[in-house]
């Protein structure tokens, strides 16, 4: 069985968050930083797990979540 690895804290605020967690329970800042690109008609849409430190999708170029939430 696969389990999840421990989550990485909080960027904004250092605080660790549960393995189910999205969104820090302390501040609101997302826990994971995804790719922003939404799927479309032109696009099948991007969903990687970028490194915490990555403003800009590995894969794609698109902004990730991180920094579409300021936390970049
Ligand atoms: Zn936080
Ligand atoms: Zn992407």
């Amino acid at each position: 069985m696969a389990d999840q690895k421990e989550k990485d804290p909080c960027v904004r605020c250092g605080h660790q968050p549960e393995k189910s967690d999205r969104h820090c329970v302390r501040c609101g800042a997302p826990l994971v930083n995804r790719c922003s690109k939404k799927k479309s008609p032109l696009h099948k849409g991007c969903s990687k797990v970028n490194r915490q430190d990555a403003a800009y999708c590995a894969d794609c170029g698109a902004p990730t979540v991180f920094r579409e939430s300021g936390l970049l």
